[in-house]
């Protein structure tokens, strides 16, 4: 498989196989060498049918010593699945993975044991006989090209914007078995997984969060309060979901979620910039007790206090005033329908 182009589908998906045979079209020399497209199946993980949709040149089945054990799918078998990657991928050109929670752990682990370089969520180009990776970066406003400086390229694609390929080719791969000698991984003694709850923070028009300075979880009961009177989300910085006083799906920063909201009230949340990165937002309305703290220089306007003191008076206040509004507006009404009479 020397200079190959492997590709190791997580199921049927000819997208991954369609993008190699581009990639090796385009690697293509001027002598008329191209890269041999090669699909790898783990035995009890991919049927090897689905996994020679899209037609790789070479269709290989990987199963472990004398036919003991299958291979484990997800986070269980994949330091498994990345040994024995490594020992049948023979020096292989690239490496293509779909951009899927296991196909980025089992790209960062074969590409460590091969010593290459990893990108991941990427699409491939190929310029001047050379791959490179490009990727968003900067919560999408910036776009990188990476170099790899060595190969093999472990690189997990984006399979939803490559898109489905019209026509994928129907003819029968070579195919081999190749047999691997790999130890399971006991370093996994229990697994389990679980829904997040998920009102998702990056779709929301208002957000009250919460931060470290709360000082402990019952802190937050201030803080969705406030949010209910605002008709708002509740959000964190990245402590209280540490600490698991919130699910992390509450957690707004550059390793969080990415907010672009109306109105956003930080409240016990310094403003650090792992936070600011990812906050866009129309009014920023800080509550903190340090008049110093960098989340005032972001402030439209700002409450330096207490949050204790001043989030439960602030929630009163907007539904004393949303009362009154209302109250406003049926009295209004009424006036309307008398007129009317
Ligand atoms: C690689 C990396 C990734 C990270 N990713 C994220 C991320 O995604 N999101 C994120 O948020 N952080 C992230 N962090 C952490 C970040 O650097 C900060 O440590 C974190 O944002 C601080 O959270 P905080 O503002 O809640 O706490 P602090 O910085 O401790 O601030 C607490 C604030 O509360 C104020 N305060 C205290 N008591 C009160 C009170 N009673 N009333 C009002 N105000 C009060 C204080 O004046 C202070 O300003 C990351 C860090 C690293 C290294």
């Amino acid at each position: 498989m020397t200079g190959a182009l492997l590709t190791v589908p997580g199921g049927e998906n000819p997208a991954l196989l369609d993008e190699a045979h581009r990639l090796a079209e385009e690697l293509t020399t001027s002598d008329g060498e191209s890269p041999s497209v090669v699909a790898v199946a783990f035995d009890g993980v991919v049927d090897p049918e689905s996994a020679a949709v899209g037609t790789p040149d070479e269709l290989v089945h990987v199963v472990r010593e004398n036919g003991s054990e299958t291979f484990a799918a997800g986070a269980a078998g994949v330091r498994t699945r990345a040994a024995a990657l490594a020992q049948v991928a023979e020096d292989p050109r690239a490496i293509l993975l779909p951009d899927t929670a296991d196909g980025a752990d089992l790209a960062a682990l074969t590409a460590r044991r091969l010593r290459g370089g990893c990108v991941t969520d990427c699409l491939l180009r190929v310029r001047d006989g050379d791959l490179l990776a490009g990727r968003q970066v900067y919560g999408g406003r910036a776009y990188a090209e990476l170099s790899f400086e060595r190969g093999p390229s472990v690189v997990t694609l984006n399979t939803e914007a490559l898109g489905t390929p019209d026509e994928p080719p129907a003819d029968s791969p070579d195919e081999r078995t190749v047999e691997v000698s790999v130890a399971d991984d006991d370093r996994v003694r229990h697994l389990e997984t679980f829904d997040v709850p998920e009102d998702d923070l990056a779709k929301a028009r208002r957000i009250v969060a919460g931060g470290q300075g709360l000082g402990n979880p019952d802190g937050f009961s201030l803080i969705e309060d406030l949010a209910d009177a605002f008709g708002a989300a509740v959000g964190s910085s990245r402590p209280p979901a540490d600490d698991g006083w919130v699910p992390y799906d509450r957690q707004i920063g550059v390793t969080g979620k990415e907010i672009d909201v109306e109105l956003y009230v930080p409240s016990a949340i310094s403003g650090d910039s792992y936070h600011m990165r990812s906050v866009n937002a129309e009014y920023l309305v800080p509550i903190n007790t340090d008049p110093d703290a960098r989340i005032f220089t972001f402030a439209d306007i700002g409450i330096v206090g207490d949050v204790y003191e001043y989030a439960p008076a602030l929630a009163e206040a907007i539904r004393e005033a949303t009362d009154s509004q209302g109250a406003e507006e049926t009295t209004d009404g009424d006036e309307a329908e008398e007129v009317a009479e």
